[in-house]
Order: C-alpha cells, then sequence, then structure tokens
C-alpha cells in the first residue's frame, strides 16, 4: 500500500491532530465545541462551520457555530429532515451542494444570518449507526466541494461523535442513545425463529469497542496492522470450519464459508484504507467505514442486502476486537443460562459462545432465512427477532424468558408470569411426550380415514425430522436456501450431490421437490434483479424460471441425476396458467431425454406437479388436471392473492383468516374437482399445520397434509381424535356464513366433540 503522498490526505492529518489537541485540552465540553467549529472552518477554508446535536423528540440545535450569528446558537432548532441539515440527519447521507439555496430543501432561517452563504456541505455525525448531529460547512462563493473534502469532514464528525457521546453536554434524560433501561416487566413480540421455550439470564452482546487511539501518523503501520489481523480474522473461522458441528455438508456449511469469503472483500478492505490515510488510527478506520455501512444500507428491506450488512458489521466487529484486544480468540465463557441478546447476529458468531451454555437468542433484526437463523436452527438454539426496541429494554443480568414457539420474549417477569411460564415449560415437555407416544401411532381417524401427514423441509437439518415425527415423506422441500446461502451459483454437479443427500435421508420415503421459488424478496446474489414495486406479484418462481430456462435445466438434470433409480416428484411453484406448467413440463421432458440420450440412469418414476397459489389457476382445472400428476395448495400465497392482503405486512396481520367462508369455500372446490378427476391433492401452506384448520381441511375432503415438523404431533393427535363424517355434516351450513372467520365456531365443534385442537 501506498504512503501519504496525496496533499488532501496531508492536511486531513494535520485538522485531525489539531483536533485531537483541542479535545485533551482544558474546557468546558461548550468552549471546546467552539474551538472546533473554529478550527474546521479555519482549516477547510470556509466561512461558516455549524455543529448541530441531536436532541430528543429529534430535534437537531445548533450547538456551536463559526460564522454565524452567535445568538443563534442554542436557539435554531431543525427537525430531522426538515431544511438541507435535517435531510443530512435523516438520511445520514452527505450533501455537497454548490448553490445550497437553489436546493428545494433548503430552509431558511434568518436568525442565522446564513443568506450571505451559496454553498453548503453537510455530513452526519454518526456512531454506532445513530445519526448524533450533523457537521456543516458554508461558503459565500459557489464552491464545488471535492469527494476528499466531503470525506475529510466525515472523518472529522467521527473524531466529533466521540466527544458528543463522551461528554455531558445533554442533561441526562436526553442521553438518547444510552437509553436508560426500564427496570419494569416487560412483555415484547417478535418473529419466531428457531423453536423452543426457555429461561436464562441476559447477556447483552457487547458490540462496542473502546477505542482509545482514533489517529495515526502513519498509514503504512496501520494499515499492515489491519493486514495482520484479517490474517488472524480468517484463521478462527478455518478453525470454526473444522468444528464438528460443520464437518458435513449442508447450509450451515456454506453459510461460514460465504461469510469467510467476504473476510477477503476487495472493496472493504480499500475502504478502511482510504481512511486510514486521511489520519485515522486502523480502528478507528474500521469502526467509520462499518458506520458508514450500517447508516447507509441499515434502512434498505432487501434481503439480501441486509444480509451482506450484517455479515460485514459481524466480520468489522471481529477486526476491532483482534485489533483492539489482540489475540482474543477462542470460545467465550458465559453463564450457564445464557440468552445472548443483540442487535443482530452474523452467521458466525454463535460458534463464539460456549455451546451447552447458550440457551437461546434474542435478536431486534433477524428474518428466517438469515444466516444466522440457519446456523441456530442446525445447532438446536431457540430464537426469536425482529424484537423493537430489545437493546434499549435490557441488560445484562435481567431474567428472561423466551417463547420462540410463538415469537415472544418476557423481561424481568414477576413472580405470577414467571410461574406461568414455568408451567408452561412443564405443559410443553408433557405435550412434547404425548406427541412421543403417538409416534408410532398410524394418523388414522375414530371413523377409519388414513391422513397422509407429510413434512415441509428446506434445510438438509430438517431431513432429521423424518425420524422422530414418523411422517410419511416430504410433501414440500423448498429448494432455494441451498442457492440463497452461498455467494455463487451451485453448478449442476453441486446441485445433484445436494438432492442425492436429500433423498438418501429420506430413505426411501417419498419427496416433493419444488423447483426454486426466488425473486421478490428472495435474492440470488448472482442474480441481476431491479427492485420492483409489488415483488410478490413479480418477477418470481416459475416466471424466472421460464424466462431464464437455462436454470430451471440445471435444477432439473440435478434433480433427475440425483433420483436416478429412485422415484423423482417435482412441483413448480407460482403457476399461473396451463401453458406455464406445460412450459416447465417440456423442459423436464427435454432433461430426461437428455439423460436417456447419453445412457445415464433415470429415475424408476417421474412425477409433475404444480403448486396452485394463484387463484387463477383454479379456475382452469379442468385443463390443468389432465395434465398434471399432483396438486399442492400453497396457501399462503394463495390466501394473500385472494383477499388482495400482502402475507409479510405487520399492518394486516390478523385482518384476514385462512378459515374464513370465502377461502373455505374456493378450496372445497378444488378438492371436489381433484376428487371427481382422482387426482393428488396435499396442502402444503401454513394452514396444514395448525390443527383447527387442518380440521376444517379435512371436512373438506383433504387427506394430505404437509407442515413443518412440530406441528405433525398435535396435527396427529386432530386427526386421531376426530370422526371425519361428523365435521362435513357440521360445515354444509356455516360455508355460506357471512362471517368473516369460521375459526371460533370450529373451535366451538372440536371442544363438542372431544377433538383435540
Ligand atoms: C405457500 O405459498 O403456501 C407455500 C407453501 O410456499 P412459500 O411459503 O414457500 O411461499
Ligand atoms: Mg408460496
Amino acid at each position: 500500500m501506498t504512503g501519504p503522498a496525496n496533499p488532501g490526505w496531508v492536511g486531513a492529518r494535520r485538522l485531525l491532530r489539531r483536533l485531537r489537541d483541542i479535545m485533551a485540552g482544558p474546557g468546558t465540553a461548550q468552549a471546546r465545541l467552539d474551538l472546533i467549529a473554529s478550527l474546521i472552518a479555519r482549516e477547510l477554508v470556509a466561512e461558516v462551520c455549524s455543529i448541530y446535536v441531536r436532541r430528543a423528540g429529534d430535534v437537531l440545535e445548533l450547538f456551536a457555530t463559526e460564522g454565524l450569528r452567535p445568538d443563534a446558537v442554542h436557539n435554531t432548532r431543525l427537525l430531522v429532515g426538515e431544511g438541507l441539515v435535517g435531510f443530512v440527519a435523516a438520511q445520514a447521507m452527505p450533501v455537497a451542494l454548490a448553490d445550497a439555496q437553489a436546493h428545494p430543501l433548503f430552509a431558511f432561517r434568518p436568525e442565522t444570518g446564513e443568506e450571505r452563504y451559496s454553498s453548503l456541505m453537510g455530513v452526519p455525525v454518526l456512531r454506532g449507526g445513530h445519526v448524533l448531529g450533523v457537521l456543516v460547512i458554508q461558503n459565500r462563493t459557489q464552491r464545488s466541494y471535492t469527494d476528499e473534502e466531503v470525506e475529510t469532514l466525515e472523518t472529522t464528525a467521527m473524531v466529533l461523535a466521540e466527544m458528543i457521546a463522551g461528554s455531558n453536554i445533554m442533561s441526562g434524560d436526553e442521553a438518547r442513545f444510552d437509553a436508560v433501561p426500564e427496570a419494569l416487566p416487560q412483555r415484547l413480540e417478535g418473529l419466531p425463529l428457531s423453536p423452543g421455550l426457555t429461561l436464562g439470564t441476559a447477556l447483552v452482546q457487547s458490540r462496542r469497542v473502546t477505542i482509545e487511539r482514533m489517529l495515526s501518523d502513519d498509514p503504512e503501520i496501520e494499515e499492515q496492522r489491519v493486514r495482520k489481523a484479517l490474517d488472524a480474522l480468517t484463521g478462527q473461522l478455518d478453525a470454526a470450519l473444522d468444528r464438528p458441528e460443520f464437518s458435513e455438508t449442508g447450509e450451515h456449511r456454506d453459510v461460514l464459508e460465504t461469510f469467510r469469503m467476504f473476510a477477503e472483500d476487495r472493496g472493504w478492505l480499500r475502504r478502511i484504507n482510504e481512511a486510514i490515510r486521511t489520519g485515522l488510527s486502523a480502528e478507528a478506520a474500521v469502526q467509520r467505514v462499518q458506520d458508514e455501512t450500517r447508516a447507509r444500507l441499515g434502512q434498505v428491506s432487501d434481503a439480501y442486502l441486509r444480509e451482506r450488512v450484517l455479515d460485514f458489521e459481524e466480520l468489522a466487529n471481529r477486526l476491532l476486537r483482534q485489533l483492539v484486544e489482540s489475540e482474543q480468540d477462542g470460545v467465550a465463557a458465559i453463564p450457564e443460562d445464557a440468552v445472548l441478546i443483540a442487535r443482530s447476529l452474523g452467521p458466525g458468531e454463535l460458534l463464539n459462545y460456549e455451546p451447552g451454555n447458550l440457551k437461546a437468542v434474542i435478536l431486534e433484526d433477524g428474518s428466517v432465512n438469515a444466516h444466522a437463523t440457519i446456523v441456530a436452527r442446525a445447532l438446536g438454539v431457540p430464537l426469536v427477532g425482529r424484537l423493537d426496541g430489545l437493546l434499549s429494554r435490557v441488560e445484562t443480568g435481567d431474567e428472561v424468558l423466551v417463547d420462540a414457539e410463538n415469537g415472544v420474549v418476557y423481561l424481568r417477569p414477576g413472580d405470577e408470569v414467571r410461574a406461568n411460564f414455568e408451567m408452561a415449560m412443564a405443559a410443553r415437555s408433557a405435550r412434547l411426550e404425548v406427541y412421543r407416544g403417538l409416534r408410532d401411532e398410524p394418523p388414522e381417524t375414530r371413523d377409519g380415514t388414513h391422513v397422509g401427514l407429510l413434512l415441509n423441509a428446506g434445510l438438509l437439518a430438517d431431513m432429521n425430522h423424518l425420524e422422530d415425527t414418523a411422517a410419511e415423506g416430504v410433501g414440500l422441500y423448498r429448494t432455494e436456501i441451498p442457492f440463497m446461502v452461498r455467494a455463487t451459483y451451485p453448478d449442476v454437479a453441486a446441485q445433484t450431490d445436494f438432492y442425492a443427500r436429500v433423498l438418501d435421508e429420506a430413505e426411501g420415503r417419498p419427496v416433493v421437490f419444488r423447483t426454486l421459488d426466488i425473486g421478490g424478496d428472495k435474492v440470488l446474489p448472482y442474480l441481476q434483479s431491479s427492485s420492483e414495486d409489488n415483488p410478490a406479484m413479480g418477477w418470481r418462481a416459475s416466471r424466472i424460471a421460464l424466462d431464464r430456462p437455462a436454470m430451471l435445466r440445471h435444477q432439473l438434470r440435478a434433480l433427475i441425476t440425483a433420483s436416478a433409480g429412485r422415484d423423482l416428484s417435482v412441483m413448480f411453484p407460482m403457476i399461473a396458467q396451463v401453458a406455464e406448467f406445460d412450459a416447465a413440463k417440456r423442459l423436464l421432458d427435454l432433461e430426461i431425454e437428455r439423460v436417456a440420450k447419453r445412457g445415464d440412469p433415470v429415475p424408476r418414476s417421474i412425477r409433475a406437479g404444480v403448486m396452485l397459489e394463484v387463484p387463477a389457476l383454479a379456475l382452469q382445472l379442468e385443463n390443468l388436471l389432465l395434465r398434471t400428476d399432483f396438486l399442492s395448495i400453497g396457501s399462503n400465497d394463495l390466501v394473500q392473492f385472494l383477499f388482495a392482503s400482502d402475507r409479510g405486512n405487520p399492518r394486516l396481520e390478523g385482518r384476514y383468516d385462512v378459515l374464513a367462508p370465502a377461502v373455505l369455500n374456493f378450496l372445497k372446490n378444488i378438492a371436489d374437482t381433484c376428487g371427481d378427476a382422482d387426482t393428488e391433492l396435499t396442502v402444503c401452506g401454513e394452514m396444514a399445520g395448525d390443527p383447527v384448520s387442518a380440521m376444517a381441511l379435512l371436512g373438506l375432503g383433504y387427506r394430505r397434509l404437509s407442515m413443518s415438523p412440530a406441528n405433525i404431533g398435535p396435527v396427529k393427535a386432530m386427526v386421531r381424535s376426530i370422526a371425519i363424517g361428523n365435521v362435513v355434516d357440521y360445515l354444509n351450513v356455516p360455508l355460506q356464513s357471512p362471517v368473516p372467520s369460521l375459526r371460533p365456531h370450529l373451535r366451538a365443534f372440536a371442544q363438542d366433540h372431544g377433538i383435540e385442537v
């Protein structure tokens, strides 16, 4: 790496040195802020330098200025989002404008006297991803600020952030970024991500490494330090990959391997080195790049990008610890009933804790397909995510109850809540015991009807549940996860190997493979995608597959090869028209021909089916059923489209029920038509795993239900306690009812008839 040749960096380093002297010098925080404002104005040759600090209520208050009227200090206030200064805070992005007053966002404040200044450059004062304030310079003439000048002001803002956070320039109750945890009991609701019920002691993951030395005069040495720390870090990851939990192939290993690749990302390293050349120490440079990434990308909704932010966040944390605490290594000792609490977790972080002692993890962020979720499930650690405001409400040492079945967390519970929770834990153990006892009992109703109970799976690790639930097979294998956790496209050989392993684990039980359901929020790193207004109704699943047939053909080829000599069932998702199924089926036929022509072994039998998720397809059943071997209802998507109600929108949660008469009528027509055509019919959406809904499905004529492993026991208990004839009779009348949901009626029915739901 090259040294300090650039004159801009020399200037930046001088500014930082003087800044350090002021910060280490005497005087009140206010006096030092005043000096800093003058220093920055002088060094950056600006007439004005102003420091705005964010107060409670999202107010930005002018705390110090060189150049604006002194009496505006502590009087001029803007809301975050108001004017250019507010814009910088809201977006956590710098702005640099030669003609600021011409900008539509410019908000004129007469008390400041700023009408005399044309150009403006503002940068956010960032710390730990939060915007603490805004640092602004202004010039009288129309000045075009260079990228280098923006960089310099950003670096200065970072040093300023440490000072603002470290001094008590605001009164205690406004210390916005170190919110005082409330000591009262609290109940938080989030998203259940890895199942289990447990109680333990909070261990708040300490993310923030204290950086003692922000500045350095020798970039060469700092760059070397970063390189050395990165080498140590990749060494640690290699050691983690050698751990027994990761010895076998599977998505959790892919996750770590991909993460390790990111550690060698050149763009990231380049940005760190650039920050070093502006005069920061290695650790301050890492911190700065991390803060910027977090502030700019933290708000994105794109699932893939959010994952990358988490990856880099974990990397940055590890690198920081490596630099600051040097040689910190191995597994951290934790209390033996630890509930780990963090904003988010990178894929490798769970491995840093003693496995037996980690009882649960709860997160402010987190999502179903997040890499950390996959690792938590592989390790069998209960996980609840999306707990809003978690970190400001809990402290290390607090008692925590985690219900990862329902996504509920209790902080500092009172005696009564704890006692109830312990009862729920005991009841759950007893229930699990009962379900284990049902394992070898047939899934047959009291009036002698067999009900096929199948598993939904998406991870190799899920296949173990075939054994412990005694499920008949896999009714839905979601194939997208192995594609999503890798940084590169898995070629035909890798896919073949993977599907063969799934079939090996199934030990002869049938598996229905669903072809890739990507697009929308399931983004593949190596497939160009553009953002869509309605991703669920956008370019996804079979729509992509038919437009990019090579990808589907590769997948089908791999499935055919992996199933050589065995049975293969393939199902196409999001089919809206018969012609789409025909096109997909043609590709399957082509691939079968190809394999046969080469003289390679083919599957013993091949069945092609359709997932019914788009309502329009139900109006084409007559033609569809002539062509397809089986049909599976994806009720999750189907219901969102029937009601035009986004399944992921929390505001619509609970508004429409799958047990609405409209849905049940819709499903009944499908069941009747499939019954007449003698076509195999399954439900594989979430409703199949809910005992009350499953009971209704039996009443409508459904006999095959595919669900997550944990639901097999409860649904089997329902099946074994029901006489189907009764529910068929019962449903005849209320299907015409105008009520929004039949759930309460069905519950009452179950209770009256001794059906376990
Ligand atoms: C469904 O839509 O019901 C379904 C099973 O598919 P997914 O949940 O994967 O979209
Ligand atoms: Mg679906």
